[in-house]
């Protein structure tokens, strides 16, 4: 019925107008010492779309977002963006950083800086922005995820929830043209997951290209153009969400599935 499974380029339905691809990973491998975490994974993400990355804990979905932004240099094969090899030595990290946003499971804001401090820094210390400009555009990011009341609050005062979306405003004020999400609501307490995958919905739907690595299942389900499976270091199958989800192809697919499911 359906060509889903595949390790190599995603050739399926293509989420958005233009579609074009945005970041290609191309034979990537990353080795720790002797742990040799990625395998080779082939990979194609089309501006615009959404995709979200499953699998067992260690299977080395953190490492591969990682790699996306050069939090991680590669062992061997290429991350590029627009065609720009982002692996290349001479690739400037900051340029990299402020095109590609990442959010954690573990927010990491600055606990002695307000919240409009945490947003601001980056663009001020990079030039990107004049102080009120960041300023300003740190308020309107704010209200975007729904916390305009917390501008000088300080960290510790906010909620695990109001936190990680903090951090998101913080990623987005950098004008990221992809966002990086490594299970940025495993860490929340049940009640705090809603409104930060709200505010995740509502940049998937603002056409913002999106890797979002989850344990959700029902949201990647929801949000995602494109469900990817990966286990020991290697793309098991992809394939769009209904697919992936409704009828997996693969055992290991099926098996990880049904423990999470
Ligand atoms: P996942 O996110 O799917 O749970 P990870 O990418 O975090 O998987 O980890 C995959 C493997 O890589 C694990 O065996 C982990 O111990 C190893 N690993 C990840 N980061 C490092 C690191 N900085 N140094 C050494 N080993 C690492
Ligand atoms: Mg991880």
């Amino acid at each position: 019925m359906s060509d889903t499974t595949s390790t190599g380029p995603w050739t399926g339905r293509l989420n958005t107008l233009n579609g074009q691809p945005k970041v290609q990973v191309s034979e990537l491998h990353k080795s720790f010492g002797d742990n040799h975490v990625l395998r080779g994974i082939d990979l194609t993400i089309n501006e615009g779309e959404v995709v979200a990355v499953i699998g067992p804990s260690g299977s080395g979905k953190s490492t591969l977002l990682r790699c996306l932004n050069k939090l991680e240099e590669v062992t061997s094969g290429t991350v590029s963006v627009d065609g720009e090899d982002l692996t290349d030595k001479k690739v400037d990290l900051d340029r990299v950083r402020q095109r590609i946003g990442m959010v954690f499971q573990h927010f990491n804001l600055f606990p002695h800086m307000t919240v409009l401090e945490n947003i601001t820094l980056a663009p001020i210390q990079l030039g990107k922005l004049k102080p009120a400009e960041a300023k300003a555009r740190a308020i309107e990011l704010l209200e975007r995820v729904g916390l305009a009341e917390k501008a000088e609050a300080k960290p510790a005062s906010l909620s695990g929830g109001q936190k990680q979306r903090v951090a998101i405003a913080r990623a987005l004020a950098m004008d990221p043209e992809i966002m990086l999400f490594d299970e940025a609501t495993s860490a929340l307490d049940p009640e705090m997951v809603g409104e930060v995958l709200q505010v995740i919905r509502g940049l998937a739907t603002s056409g913002m290209t999106m890797v979002l690595v989850t344990h959700e299942m029902g949201f990647a389900r929801e949000v995602s153009d494109r469900v990817v499976f990966m286990a020991d270091g290697v793309i098991v199958e992809q394939g769009a969400p209904t697919e992936l989800f409704g009828n997996p192809t693969q055992e290991r697919t099926r098996d990880f599935l049904s423990k999470v499911l």
